[in-house]
């Protein structure tokens, strides 16, 4: 992350129009979520390397670690923003079930696709305060797990790839739910963008065993 001159973050453009997740997230949800709330985890995560940048040219005394923490988070809900928009289709393309090598690992993993997508929708639901749900491929043992989030940022520390994730910040859901957490999480699967998954799965078990030198 750190080096002479550092890159900056930018917003990348939706892969369908605002309203395209309709009815199951309506377009004032969608278009706030991305050019205001992702765009203020791109900008604060620019703005922290910016701080890093000029710490380094001994232009800036800064507080490393407030900065650190700083960058962690707003990187971390640019990262899980930037496989969520692309995690979701529109519905049609969106929704049913997963096939390929993600219904494989799905099933060996959880027993039945009913049976994973009961477990990912509780943990959805149950996170605490705001946060996300994550399904993710450990490459030590290439099977498929469940995490909870709180926030964006304890993602970093783990070594597994997500793959599918879901956002669970009430500015996901509130203009249209309001407080049912449990109606959006029952009617985001409507918009699962399972090509999507599938593609991120076989990458991660490409490339997750020779990135932790396994
Ligand atoms: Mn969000």
């Amino acid at each position: 992350m750190v080096g002479e001159s550092m890159k900056r973050y930018e917003l990348p453009p939706l892969p369908y129009s605002y309203n395209a997740l309709e009815p199951y997230i309506i377009e004032e949800i969608m278009r706030l979520h991305h050019t205001r709330h992702h765009q203020a985890y791109v900008n604060g995560a620019n703005a922290a390397l910016e701080k890093i940048e000029r710490h380094m040219k001994g232009e800036m005394q800064i507080d490393i670690r407030a900065v650190l923490r700083d960058f962690s988070f707003n990187y971390g809900g640019h990262i899980m923003h930037t496989i969520f928009w692309p995690n979701m289709a529109p519905p049609g393309k969106g929704g049913g079930k997963p096939g390929g090598v993600t219904a494989d690992l799905i099933n060996k993993t959880f027993g039945s696709f009913e049976k994973f997508k009961d477990l990912f929708s509780a943990a959805a639901k149950n996170v605490e305060g705001v946060g996300w749900a994550v399904l993710a491929l450990d490459p030590l043992t290439e099977e498929l797990r469940i995490y909870q989030v709180e926030k964006h940022n304890l993602l970093i520390t783990s070594g597994a790839i997500p793959v599918l994730v879901l956002d669970v910040w009430e500015h996901a859901y509130y203009l249209q739910y309001k407080n049912d957490r449990g109606s959006y999480v029952d009617n985001w699967w409507n918009v699962v963008n399972w090509d999507d998954v599938e593609r991120r799965v076989r990458s991660a078990q490409n490339h997750g065993k020779a990135s932790l030198s396994l």
